[in-house]
């Protein structure tokens, strides 16, 4: 008689992935009042939703980075309710990861040695207006782009190394932000061949987030509107890396604070760190009630002091301004007003 089969278990089915977002401060200065109101939200919809939130510190733009201004966010972002889990990543402590991709890229003839300055590229290019990077035309490219490379020998033989770029493919990327709803952006039409590694022997910021956002397990991605345009980069850095277009995160792009003038806030608007108002005995709710009221949480006019957990509670996507808010000097007044 044979032994019966054990009895069928049906095969296991995989556990969904976490939800997983980031906070990724670039310590290149403190903490503002614009930031915090980003991080803010990014907390909220994580602690609302169930999504895991880990910490990522952006250091690569080493010229930019401030000494001790990583620590200080981090302490910052406990002081207003922020929380993490896991280990903090820290750009700068390992390159091997972004080397590996640009590698692969270079190996597939997808990222090029350039040699050309901005002052080249600039000279060659009209000039548009609003730009950070100075478009790359596929005019300027290097005789050998397309071609595969070792990027290896090529670091190892040059004793003035270039930049690293992408060819970046015409066309439009659509996508659609959960916020800011559905886009159309050619990145060949608006900055061209991008930099992915810096004559520094870096990373550029477009190819380490992409990296690591892969690596993370990232799913979604709260950060300011300034960087719609560069979501379209990084999905074609995505598609180029071949990571499967079903673990793409979800983009969350959220407007901006901007001072009276309408530009981003920055020191010209005063001492908006949130530092600044902490040293001046200025209590985490304060800094919250005003966050809150530049978040549809509350009338824009009616600012409370206000619990991080309160505002968790209270807060939604669809209560936030479609448009920038304006931080003013009353605001200012009222941070520093002496009762709550
Ligand atoms: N490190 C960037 C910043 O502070 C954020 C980049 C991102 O969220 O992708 O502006």
């Amino acid at each position: 008689v044979q032994p019966r089969p054990p009895p069928s278990t049906p095969p296991p089915t995989p556990p969904p992935p976490q939800a997983r977002t980031r906070l990724a401060p670039s310590p290149t200065g403190a903490l503002h009042l614009g930031n915090a109101r980003t991080f803010l939200i990014n907390h909220a919809l994580a602690a609302s939703s169930g999504w895991e939130t880990i910490l990522r510190i952006e250091d690569l733009d080493t010229p930019r980075v401030k000494p001790g201004a990583a620590a200080e966010i981090a302490a910052t972002l406990r002081w207003l309710g922020l929380a993490w889990t896991g280990p903090v990543l820290v750009q700068s402590e390992d390159l091997s990861p972004y080397r590996a991709a640009l590698a692969q890229l270079a190996r597939a003839g997808l990222a090029y040695p350039c040699a050309l300055s901005r002052g080249d590229i600039a000279a060659a290019s009209a000039p548009q207006a609003g730009d950070h990077e100075t478009p790359f035309p596929p005019s300027l490219r290097p005789p050998g782009a397309g071609q595969p490379y070792d990027p290896t020998e090529i670091a190892t033989t040059t004793s003035d190394p270039p930049n690293w770029r992408f060819l970046c493919p015409p066309g439009p990327v659509e996508f659609t932000d959960a916020f800011a709803g559905p886009r159309s952006i050619d990145p060949a039409a608006t900055v061209g061949d991008f930099v992915l590694w810096t004559k520094r022997d870096q990373p550029s910021y477009q190819l380490a987030v992409v990296v690591d956002d892969q690596r993370q397990g990232v799913t979604h991605i709260v950060r300011g509107d300034d960087l719609l345009d560069s979501a379209a980069r990084q999905l074609r850095l995505r598609r180029a890396l071949g990571y499967p277009p079903a673990t793409d995160p979800t983009f969350i792009h959220v407007p901006l604070v901007l001072g009276v003038d309408g530009r981003r806030l920055a020191k010209r608007h005063g001492d908006t760190r949130v530092e600044h108002y902490r040293s001046r005995a200025v209590p985490p709710e304060r800094i919250i009630g005003l966050l809150a009221a530049f978040s549809g949480v509350t009338p824009r006019d009616q600012r409370t002091p206000m619990s991080t957990d309160e505002f968790v509670a209270r807060f939604s996507l669809d209560k936030l301004p479609k448009g920038p808010i304006t931080f003013t000097p009353e605001d200012d007044r009222w941070l520093l007003a002496a009762e709550c």
